[in-house]
């Protein structure tokens, strides 16, 4: 299955949003088949890195990094810009799928084991939106900047101008204009952030989280991945975690956050993702018709990840092994 096809039929009211259901993942396809088992739920050797869905070169670029001695927040930058800087993905970066005005707007967000935060929200134009978070909370006083603004901060600091719409997302785009209709109708959804978690060997965690959104939602749509707590959270006493899929519903149970504090009461990080799943799917009657993913892991080096469906994975670059393992999921019907 490929990353941005494993959830369809997803009602979203007046979002009216429709996929571009040829949308491809490029070399991200899930290799489930190949790796059925999951992965350990004891303790791993630390360092390790563990990320959303199928991306080995991700993870292998931040695993590098923690191996040649450098930081876990070295580690999730670097991780998440091999993603963003793949065409072939039309979900991260270049290339991803724009807003149904045609205009490809970048979500990311950072967090250091220290607690700080830097987010950009609705930032065009620029390739790398984990490293002008990165910046945000680096350069800056302030912990979010928007659009042109932080268009604007992320020229200022040597960042490059360059178009992100690909002829394959613009042709993904100009066919879902064909059928575009903005009023409520059953659609088919596209979604696949990369939110990735590093663990050095003395348990020091970091992450990121980078996205181009939903694929055609309204232009000014923010999703959960830049926001704290949400679509990313980090607590170096505890562990970290975040998520993807549809980021309304990760926004409304605050479910990063949710994760990290379950685990702070001693939840293992697996029993922390399946409740907070378990409390989307108990406040939404229609979750057959999305799909949300975590992925957590604590400072023991436990790993834990769980979907309301079939068709999520993770790739956690654990033990000396870089492997893509199928979640277990909540809706078995
Ligand atoms: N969570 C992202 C959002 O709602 C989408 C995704 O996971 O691809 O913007």
């Amino acid at each position: 299955m490929k990353r941005r096809n494993f959830i369809q039929n997803t009602a979203l009211g007046g979002l009216g949003v429709v996929a571009g259901s040829t949308a491809v993942a490029g070399n991200l396809e899930n290799t489930q088949n190949k790796t059925p088992e999951r992965a350990s739920t004891a303790p791993y050797q630390l360092p390790l890195v563990i990320a959303t869905w199928n991306v080995p070169n991700a993870t292998e670029a931040a695993y590098n990094v923690l191996n040649n001695g450098g930081s876990v927040l070295d580690a999730v930058e670097q991780g998440c810009r091999v993603e963003e800087a793949n065409e072939q993905g039309q979900s991260v970066g270049i290339g991803g799928l724009p807003d149904r005005d045609g205009n490809v707007t970048l979500d990311a967000c950072i967090m250091n084991s220290e607690g700080d935060y830097g987010a950009v929200v609705y930032l065009q134009n620029i390739k790398h939106p984990i490293s002008v978070a990165r910046k945000v909370m680096e350069e800056t006083p302030h912990v979010i900047m928007a659009g042109s603004g932080a268009e604007k901060f992320a020229l200022s600091q040597g960042f490059e101008r360059e178009n992100l719409l690909t002829e394959a997302s613009e042709k993904a785009w100009k066919a879902w204009l064909i059928e575009a209709k903005y009023k409520p109708i059953i659609n088919i959804e596209n979604h696949d952030t990369i939110g990735m978690l590093a663990v050095d060997s003395a348990g020091n965690i970091a992450g990121g989280c980078t996205t181009s959104g939903l694929a055609y939602k309204m232009a000014g749509r923010v999703g959960d991945s830049p926001i704290i707590g949400s679509g990313l959270f980090i607590d170096n006493e505890v562990g970290g975690a975040t998520a993807t899929g549809l980021g309304e519903e990760v926004l409304k149970t605050v479910g990063s956050f949710l994760i990290v504090e379950l685990m702070r009461q001693g939840r293992s990080p697996q029993e922390a993702c399946e409740e907070a799943i378990g409390r989307i799917v108990s406040k939404n009657k229609n979750y057959k018709d999305f799909q949300v993913g975590y992925i957590a892991v604590n400072k023991k080096g436990e790993i834990g990840y769980y979907s309301i469906h079939e068709g999520f994975s993770a790739t956690c670059y654990c033990a000396d092994q870089n492997r893509n393992y199928p979640s277990p999921y909540f809706n078995k019907s």
